[in-house]
């Protein structure tokens, strides 16, 4: 680390203490931005990096509810808005028991950088609770997402802040949020992304963080003359983005093999067909089942339980070129990703966020991978956020073909930002320093456009 980087980080630590997830999140960050501080000394008097890493606004607040039982119940609910800079604050709400504020920063300033990638306009933002839907009834669901608007909706608004689904938070949740924030504020506006299709939603919101993954992937590809067909893929979760990576993987020609949910993972020697990944769905969106459930049903695959004493995730361990994290964060770590490297995988494509720790991202820039970070390769879900604010504004539907091909476009412009970028300043072939330099140069000229605010 440079002694610039080491201060800085130092300083950070201090204000931020024990939020060790937005302190991996901004050291990757600095490290890459340094040579651009050094070519740009405007940034550095204007201390865009110490602000754009400060967030604008935080509320923290009270979530009280009554369970099935008749017990109270009280959960932590957040909000951060990162940076509005470029626009309004855009990011996921997350419902997972492992919420807290260092994580959600973490979340929020990744926002800001994917969000800026996007080419659209966007701000960073991202919030949640610390309530856990797995194992509670719908109308547990609807009491606690209910309590939870009645308090956030003054703090959000579509010209303010836009939420959006993440870990935990799919349509059933946006959809009873949605019908709160009508009923206290008395207005149909587009304040939530991931609608229902028949209040504002847009097509291919619920597929595009996969979709665009796996778009991001093909992109990749493209730069050494190679295509997904024939491709042997690990795939890890089995949510919304999982789903849809593998509904993807299989559209390209590529042979998806593993998925997994916080209790193991399968692996399907044969290949997840269409037939099977319809079984997925189900099962996790409907039934709101468990993945073992997929190795009772299929007999070509084998469960595996997750055991906290292994030092690595054997999901990692098969042989295959390619390889799609789509569960969480530090899901792979350096065991895993030399495990992935010694087996052959030469391109990873990161549909959840941060899901690799600091070791195992030098590990696959040192290999010569391709390697796509969270923040460009998983920002397709963002993007189509973005289209659905765009069709709700101007009051019309865009067909499902029109929606997908705008994706498409934006994971190409994004790549292309990306590969620009790391060869204007030195990283040829590095997408991590290519997503976090594209990202910032946007945000940061606008910050200096807009004065010390
Ligand atoms: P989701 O539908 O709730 O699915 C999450 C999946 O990951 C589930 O299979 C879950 O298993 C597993 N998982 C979650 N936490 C885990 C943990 N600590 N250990 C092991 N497995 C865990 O969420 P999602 O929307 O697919 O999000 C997945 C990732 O993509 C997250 O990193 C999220 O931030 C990122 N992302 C999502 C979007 C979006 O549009 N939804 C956009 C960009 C990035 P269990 O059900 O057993 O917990």
């Amino acid at each position: 680390m440079s002694a610039f980087v080491d201060q800085f980080m130092a300083e950070l630590k201090a204000k931020n203490p024990g939020e060790p997830e937005f302190h991996q999140a901004v050291l990757e960050v600095a490290e890459s931005l340094e040579v651009v501080l050094d070519k740009n000394p405007k940034y550095r008097q204007a201390k865009i990096l110490e602000r754009i890493s400060e967030p604008e606004r935080v509320f923290l607040f009270r979530i009280p509810w009554v369970d099935d039982q008749g017990e109270l119940q009280i959960n932590k609910g957040y909000r951060i808005q990162m940076n509005s800079a470029i626009g309004p604050y855009k990011g996921g709400m997350r419902f997972h028991p492992s919420v807290n504020l260092g994580v959600l920063k973490f979340l929020a300033f990744e926002q800001v950088f994917k969000n800026s990638l996007t080419t659209l306009p966007m701000g960073g933002g991202k919030g949640g609770a610390d309530f856990d839907p797995k194992g509670k009834s719908d109308l547990e669901v609807m009491k606690f997402c209910q309590s939870f608007m009645t308090e956030l909706c003054r703090h959000i608004g579509q010209f303010t802040d836009v939420p959006a689904g993440d870990i935990g938070v799919g349509g059933r949740e946006i959809g009873f949020m949605f019908g709160q924030y009508k009923r206290v504020r008395n207005e149909f506006v587009g304040v939530l992304t991931g609608k229902g299709l028949n209040w504002g939603g847009s097509l291919i919101r619920p597929e595009a963080t996969g979709y665009g993954a796996v778009y991001f992937a093909a992109e990749m590809l493209t730069t050494r003359g190679d295509t997904l067909e024939g491709k042997t893929c690990l795939v890890s979760g089995s949510g919304n983005v999982a789903q849809y990576a593998i509904e993807k993987i299989i559209d390209l020609g590529g042979k998806p093999v593993t998925c997994s949910d916080s209790s193991g993972y399968i692996y399907d020697e044969a290949g997840i067909d269409r037939e099977k990944q319809a079984f997925i769905l189900e099962l996790k969106n409907v039934k709101r089942g468990r993945i073992s459930e997929y190795a009772d049903k299929f007999k070509s695959a084998v469960f595996t339980p997750a055991d906290k004493a292994r030092d690595f995730n054997p999901l990692w361990d098969h042989k295959a070129e390619c390889a799609f994290p789509c569960a969480t964060q530090n899901e792979i770590n350096a065991k895993d990703a030399a495990n992935l490297i010694k087996n052959g995988a030469y391109l990873v494509s990161e549909g959840a966020n941060m899901p690799t720790v600091p070791d195992g991202v030098e590990q696959f820039v040192k290999a010569g991978i391709l390697y796509g970070p969270g923040k460009a390769a998983n920002a397709g879900g963002v993007a189509t956020s973005g289209l659905e604010m765009s069709q709700n504004s101007l009051r019309l539907s865009w067909t499902r073909e029109e929606v997908d091909a705008r994706l498409r476009g934006i994971m190409k412009a994004i790549h292309k930002q990306c590969v620009d970028a790391s060869a204007a300043y030195g990283f040829e072939g590095n997408y991590v320093a290519g997503a976090n330099i594209a990202g910032f140069l946007k945000v940061a000229d606008s910050m200096l456009d807009q004065g010390l605010v």
